[in-house]
């Protein structure tokens, strides 16, 4: 028996084949079980921010383990407090800001959906969520996201949830005083990393505050520094009313939260919303050691520097196959002019090399936040090799190349 053979038979089918066995990680390398060693430039999906087997997660995880793991949410514990204190700065809240834990992504963005019906009532069924937009696999976050393929197979979706374009006029078309919220990821990672039009966000601010209709921004890919700010929307200027994050903050464990801004801290109430696991005192050790590393190691201006490195090599590399890129920082996306992504990504790991296709004609970048420049050479040689052999194949296919 192999180990496709055990995945095969064992795993849930709702992923496609696994395509490797990874049995260790170190940095920014990971080793499959035949002992072969590959560049990650996927990091788990921008989770393993600060790559992998890091000291600082590595004692993070062992001292809270070996102190108090869980107590439930009866009870406060330091890690919790120090985090929640930490995410409030890093988001720039203020006073009034408040945290809510979770354990992932969608959790976050569950929690979100319920801060925006708790904020319009029945007054304003209305919520409003961007075409080709991202949220989470579980029931409510489907509901927000906005690729009807996904939702297809679980029809009926929870009600109230419109999709519009993601221009502001559509936004200001849309609107009116039903509206509790309007959810948004600054860049859509998963719609193969596109980014919003220039001042979408300042507008969205402007339109929802006339409205009384909450803000609320969706940073599970693009916070914990990896735009270079520690959450994209910091770029545009604005205070939204709430944003959700996950992902990148853990460093690999899984942790996400919902931090409010202002009026909007006061919506939640005894008994609206909680969590067994959210916010455990191993999960927020681990993410307040993670966000502490990143601050210490200036890893904001890494991924600002390391992400424009990585921009000028892809344009050096001068393939028939590259369009350009999109994102900001370490969210790269790398546009194709043929939809050959995953031909892409298959080359790219015969040549130990991981990336990832968000769809058809994107490969997404996403390496950890502490990535050098060494990595990215040996990243642009492997790179220039895979798109060149997925040309060839291309012309000898006799495809329109
Ligand atoms: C990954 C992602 C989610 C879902 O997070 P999970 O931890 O997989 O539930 C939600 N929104 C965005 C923008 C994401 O990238």
């Amino acid at each position: 028996m192999t180990w496709q053979d055990d995945a095969g038979r064992d795993l849930v089918r709702s992923f496609g084949p696994r395509m490797a066995m990874f049995v260790r990680g170190e940095g920014a390398y990971l080793w499959d079980a035949d002992g072969r060693r590959y560049l990650d430039f996927l990091a788990g999906i921008a989770v393993t921010s600060l790559g992998h087997a890091h000291p600082v997660f590595v004692e993070a995880v062992a001292s809270q383990a070996a102190t108090l793991a869980h107590v439930s949410n009866y009870f406060a514990t330091p890690p919790q407090l120090a985090l929640a204190a930490r995410l409030k700065r890093l988001a720039g809240t203020g006073e009034s800001g408040r945290v809510y834990f979770a354990n992932s992504g969608a959790e976050a963005n569950e929690a979100a959906f319920k801060l925006a019906r708790l904020h319009g009532g029945v007054d304003r069924p209305r919520i409003l969520a961007l075409t080709q937009s991202f949220h989470g696999r579980t029931m409510g976050t489907l509901a927000l996201t906005g690729k009807p393929a996904l939702q297809q197979p679980f029809l009926p979706m929870i009600p109230g949830v419109e999709f519009i374009d993601s221009t502001a006029n559509a936004l200001e078309a849309a609107m009116d005083d039903r509206v509790a919220a309007l959810i948004v990821e600054p860049i859509k990672g998963e719609a193969g990393v596109v980014d919003l039009p220039e001042g979408y966000l300042a507008a969205a601010r402007e339109i929802t505050q006339r409205h009384g209709a909450l803000l609320i921004i969706d940073e599970i890919q693009t916070g914990a520094g990896r735009t270079g700010e520690w959450f994209a929307f910091q770029h545009a200027g604005i205070t939204p009313d709430a944003i959700t994050v996950a992902k990148g903050i853990g460093g690999g464990f899984p942790i996400g939260a919902l931090v409010t801004f202002a009026t909007a801290s006061e919506l939640f109430y005894p008994g609206t919303h909680g969590s067994t696991f959210g916010g455990n005192p191993l999960g927020t050790a681990v993410a307040d050691a993670v966000l502490a590393e990143i601050e210490r190691a200036d890893l904001l201006a890494n991924a600002t520097e390391r992400g424009a490195q990585i921009r000028e090599a892809i344009a050096r590399i001068d393939s028939p196959l590259v369009s350009g890129c999109r994102g900001a920082g370490l969210l790269v996306g790398v546009g194709l002019r043929h939809p050959v992504a995953k031909d892409v990504v298959l080359a790219a790991q015969a040549r130990g090399l991981i990336i990832n296709a968000p769809n058809d004609d994107t490969v997404r970048l996403v390496p950890a936040l502490n990535i050098g420049d060494v990595e990215i050479d040996e990243f642009a040689t492997l790179f220039a090799d895979a798109l060149a052999a997925v040309a060839t194949q291309s012309t000898d296919r006799k495809d329109s190349l």
